[in-house]
């Protein structure tokens, strides 16, 4: 059959961070040692007290559809969450989704097509520009790179960027691929944007709890914010749950209502007993275990930077999520393919994030490979 694709799939590429660690896991199964440091998963196993729940619901019998947009006692833990970073959520404002990628999806899907506008700041997570593309959205892109990947003294350029056109911001913080977290002064600096432009915004706060020292302000806690904030979140992060696909979205309810019809649509519902082992996740006896994780993260990003300036190469550290951004060569690109194929170190091009010039490493990895992966980079002369 000589099949005739539709458009929308043409305007974009498969996900890079994905795209890598496929190879990388390719390269594993032909017997070759790679230090994966591409995809942005926790290493550690989700807390037990989570996958208890997880069991337990599934013993229980919770194995059918749930209602679409999430069960009720989930939907109000999350409503509890996000009232306690100021946001005024209630539980009907709420769509759990399979991962919060898929709540990204539906957010720009009910928000944005023919053409609107959508600004990213670069350098920006794979999957906005491609969701966007696949939505049938313009993008607009802010490039925070000039600025240590700092919001606040890009402002400006912000500034300059949006308009009255501008129909959707979106700001992840703290952010993949950088590991920045913007300043109070940023977010507001946004809100501001956005209410004299009439703009709404995503705020992605998937990382939100990985913080070292400072504490993420949620933008739909900001005055003005409300009626406009799309605020994503989800578990693969703060919990090591990649694998069991479960994230949210909060919105106004109109939005929501909108959302809710594609998401009753496609995936009817997130996993029933995934979704009570979500409400376990919340609850303060997951508390110790994400502590753990924060505080290994930590120690891992600034042994990295050190081992990093031990070869003069300073790069820039944010305080949070799991990511740095490695200054390379002028073509990222070319480095990472021989870091992967000669060095056996797997990372992804800052090109695929708007940040060309750039490796993103995730330091999601024991601080044994992490040393394994400098070393080798460093024998082959690619530091
Ligand atoms: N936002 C950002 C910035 C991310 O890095 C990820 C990582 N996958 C997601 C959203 C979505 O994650 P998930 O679908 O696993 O919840
Ligand atoms: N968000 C993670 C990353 O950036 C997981 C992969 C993906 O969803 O892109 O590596």
């Amino acid at each position: 059959m000589n099949m005739e694709f539709a458009e929308r799939v043409r305007r974009v590429e498969p996900s890079a961070t994905l795209a890598i660690s496929n190879l990388s896991s390719e390269l594993e199964a032909e017997g070759i040692d790679v230090v994966d440091l591409s995809v942005g998963a926790p290493d550690f196993p989700t807390p037990e007290n989570i996958v208890q729940a997880g069991k337990d619901a599934i013993d229980a019998g919770h194995t059918s559809y749930t209602t679409s947009n999430g069960i009720l006692q989930l939907r109000e833990a999350i409503a509890e969450k996000l009232t306690n970073q100021g946001i005024d959520a209630k539980p009907s404002e709420i769509i759990v989704t399979p991962g919060g990628k898929m709540g990204l999806y539906e957010a720009i899907n009910t928000l944005i097509g023919g053409g609107d506008e959508v600004v990213l700041l670069d350098p920006a997570w794979v999957s906005y520009e491609a969701m966007v593309k696949l939505a049938g959205g313009s993008l607009t892109r802010v490039d925070l790179s000039p600025y240590d990947f700092q919001l606040e003294p890009g402002l400006d350029d912000l500034a300059d960027a949006v308009s009255d056109e501008t129909k959707l911001l979106v700001v992840n913080s703290p952010s993949n691929p950088t590991g920045a977290v913007y300043s109070d002064a940023a977010l507001e600096g946004v809100r501001d944007l956005a209410v004299e432009h009439d703009f709404a915004v995503i705020s992605d706060e998937i990382y939100e709890r990985i913080t070292y020292g400072v504490e993420q302000t949620s933008l739909g806690s900001l005055e003005g914010m409300d009626d406009r904030t799309i605020t994503l979140d989800g578990f693969s992060k703060a919990f090591s749950m990649t694998g069991w696909r479960l994230g949210y979205i909060h919105a106004p309810q109109p939005l929501i209502d909108e959302a809710s019809k594609l998401h009753s649509h496609s995936v009817s519902c997130a996993v029933n007993f995934v979704q009570h082992a979500g409400v376990e996740a919340l609850s303060s006896r997951t508390d110790d275990a994400v502590a753990e994780m924060r505080e290994a993260f930590r120690a891992r990003r600034d042994m990295l930077a050190e081992l990093f300036a031990d070869h003069g190469v300073d790069v820039p550290v944010g305080d949070g999520a799991f990511y740095m951004m490695v200054p390379v060569a002028d073509d990222d690109q070319a480095w990472c393919e021989t870091a992967i194929q000669e060095a056996h170190v797997a990372t992804v091009p800052g090109s695929a994030f708007g940040a060309p010039g750039y490796a993103r490493i995730s330091y999601a990895a024991s601080e044994k490979r992490l040393r394994e992966a400098v070393e080798r980079l460093a024998e082959h002369d690619l530091l």
